[in-house]
């Protein structure tokens, strides 16, 4: 009888040694630290606005240079809630689409960590989209 292979596990190991791999850029980002709950062990600031203009821009170029040296692309969405800001959750994504297609690199599934209260079906699709 072969041997049982825990593939939760399995794959819990290989997503995490991807994220250690230094061949693949990856960025955790949050467009806004602001929220729409209040959470009593929360730790985040919660106040502010969305990502300022240069922020974006900077980002936008620090990916673009990192790119070079790298073998793919992955992104998770944070905040305060990133929901908040879904219009530029889109802008950027689909800039960092054209990024990973100008170096011809792997642009990874993306993952966001939301508190799912803005998350309807048309969000949820899109994020599919730009994945
Ligand atoms: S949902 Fe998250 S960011 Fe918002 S208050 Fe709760 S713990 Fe903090």
């Amino acid at each position: 009888m072969a041997d049982a292979v825990d593939q939760i596990s399995a794959l819990k190991v290989k997503d995490r040694s991807a994220r250690l791999d230094g061949t693949i850029l990856t960025l955790t980002i949050a467009p806004t630290l602001a929220c729409n709950f209040a959470c009593d062990y929360c730790y985040e600031s919660r106040t502010g606005g969305v990502m300022k203009a240069e922020t974006q821009e900077a980002l936008i170029r620090f990916v673009d240079h990192k790119l070079y040296r790298s073998e793919g692309l992955r992104i998770c969405w944070f905040g305060g809630e990133p929901t908040l800001c879904f219009p530029l959750i889109e802008k950027l994504q689909q800039q960092f689409h054209k990024l990973a297609e100008k170096h011809r690199v792997k642009m990874y599934p993306g993952t966001i960590i939301t508190n799912g209260y803005l998350m309807d079906a048309d969000m949820a699709r899109r994020l599919v989209e730009l994945a």
